[in-house]
């Protein structure tokens, strides 16, 4: 039995979900397919992930393709109620919620693993932390799982390093048709989306930080320069340190950054990297928002400490009086700023990447009852056909190689 907001919410929620796979022709083509060849019947998946429109696409694709589907999400506040009545209107359980409380949330990723999954599809490593904790007993019937984020992925290589890692994962995250469009432009386009729609305040001619230039901070900065904004970048690496100043933008450390900036977005996956210490040299109405890891890059708990009083200023935006005087808005509790108060990557990017994510979990169900490693890049061939496709619904041709073309470049004696 599901476990969702309201059900009588159905109606809106199919509309968001019919207009965001009218738009998702790669992984519609991945439909047909597994509803012809079922490469799923009979088996269980367990899957957290945002649940929103294109993710209840992906969980009716799945579905469709033979499995029985057991879905929550992966962030308490980006859950699109809906969107989870939807769903479990079309067969799927769902367990979730808008606002869920941590037990709560906690108590949605049990459901889900207590179905006794075959595969799962897992955003962040939270199902799979639990898995191995709490619901050790089920890894042997695991055949294996899939991991969405870059957050996850750390997370797993440091299980495996410590020897903990028990279930073989498709690394989703690091194929080239996931990390390059959706980390890049689908987070460039939504952060600005959700902070746009949010704050309702212009960025032009504001001063913009961005805090990380991995490949989201190189889209949120991208967009950030496109509508006009002067942008400041912080890195913890010199390397993507030079990148971000050869595209033109200013690199500081965040002590700096602190006082000169009008929004800032931190997209690092790391912890505390805007502190109360930077929040007290922050200007007055400064807008801070995370769109990286979970909660925790933006010290929420410290600020809580410091402030002399909060209130909530406009939907999504709560301001915080400090000691000094000022104030600071904070959006979206410190959580993806994008998909807590957004609806995310748009349909085009999730085609993409949810196209890799159920050709990765196609891959493990053929794979079933062989000995795979724990950790394990999404194959050549996968990324390759998801771009291929992606190619021919865009009605764009490319060249190919003659066949000369490739034996010089595959010899050496020239
Ligand atoms: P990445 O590894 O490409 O980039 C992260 C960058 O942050 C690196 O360049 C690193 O050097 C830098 N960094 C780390 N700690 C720092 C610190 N303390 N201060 C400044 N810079 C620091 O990763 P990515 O793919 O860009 O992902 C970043 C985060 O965003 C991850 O948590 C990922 O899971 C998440 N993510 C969110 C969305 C979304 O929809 N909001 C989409 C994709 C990924
Ligand atoms: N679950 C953690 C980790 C970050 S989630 C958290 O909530 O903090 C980041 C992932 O969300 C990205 O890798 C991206 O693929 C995914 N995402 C972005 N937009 C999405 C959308 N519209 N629907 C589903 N997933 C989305």
């Amino acid at each position: 039995m599901s476990e969702i907001r309201d059900k009588n919410l159905a109606a809106s929620g199919e509309r968001k979900i019919l207009w965001a796979s009218s738009h998702m022709p790669v992984l519609s083509s991945i439909h047909e397919d597994f509803k012809r060849e079922k490469p799923f019947d009979g088996l269980r998946v367990a899957l957290s992930v945002h649940m929103e429109a294109k993710t209840a696409y992906l969980a009716t694709v799945m579905k469709d393709g033979g499995a029985e589907v057991f879905a929550t999400g992966c962030n308490p506040l980006s859950t699109q109620d809906d969107v989870a009545a939807a769903l479990a209107a079309r067969g799927v359980q769902v367990f979730a919620w808008r606002g869920e409380s941590e037990e709560e949330y906690d108590r949605h990723l049990s459901k889900v693993l207590e179905g006794g999954p075959q595969i799962i599809i897992d955003d962040g490593g939270d199902l799979i932390m639990r898995m191995h904790t709490i619901y050790r007993d089920l890894i042997p019937g695991v055949i294996g799982g899939c991991e969405e984020t870059t957050t996850g992925i750390h997370r797993l290589k440091a299980m495996d390093a410590a020897g903990e890692l028990k279930i073989p994962m498709m690394l989703v995250n690091n194929a080239q048709c996931k990390f390059l469009f959706d980390n890049r432009y689908g987070t460039g386009q939504s952060v600005w989306n959700g902070i746009n729609r949010t704050t309702n305040l212009i960025v032009a001619g504001k001063k913009v930080v961005v805090a990380g230039y991995g490949w989201c901070g190189k889209g949120v900065a991208m967009r950030a320069k496109g509508l006009g904004a002067r942008v400041y970048v912080t890195e913890i690496d010199p390397i993507k340190a030079i990148e971000a100043i050869m595209d033109g933008f200013e690199v500081l450390p965040m002590k700096e950054a602190a006082e000169i900036g009008d929004f800032f977005v931190t997209v690092t996956g790391c912890r505390d990297v805007i502190t109360p210490e930077h929040m007290l040299l922050m200007k007055d109405g400064a807008i801070v928002c995370n769109a990286g890891h979970f909660n925790v890059e933006i010290d929420m708990e410290g600020l809580e400490k410091i402030a002399t009083k909060v209130e909530l200023r406009r939907d999504s935006i709560m301001g915080y009086e400090l000691p000094n005087g000022r104030s600071i808005n904070v959006l979206a509790e410190g959580r993806l700023v994008n998909l807590a108060a957004g609806d995310g990557h748009p349909a085009e990017i999730m085609d993409m990447s949810f196209s890799i994510q159920a050709l990765c979990a196609r891959f493990l169900a053929d794979h079933k009852g062989e000995e795979l490693p724990m950790l394990n890049y999404v194959p050549a061939e996968i990324d390759r056909e998801v771009a291929e496709r992606k190619l021919r619904f865009l009605g764009v041709s490319f060249d190919h190689l003659t066949k000369e073309q490739q034996e010089y470049i595959d010899s050496w004696n020239f």
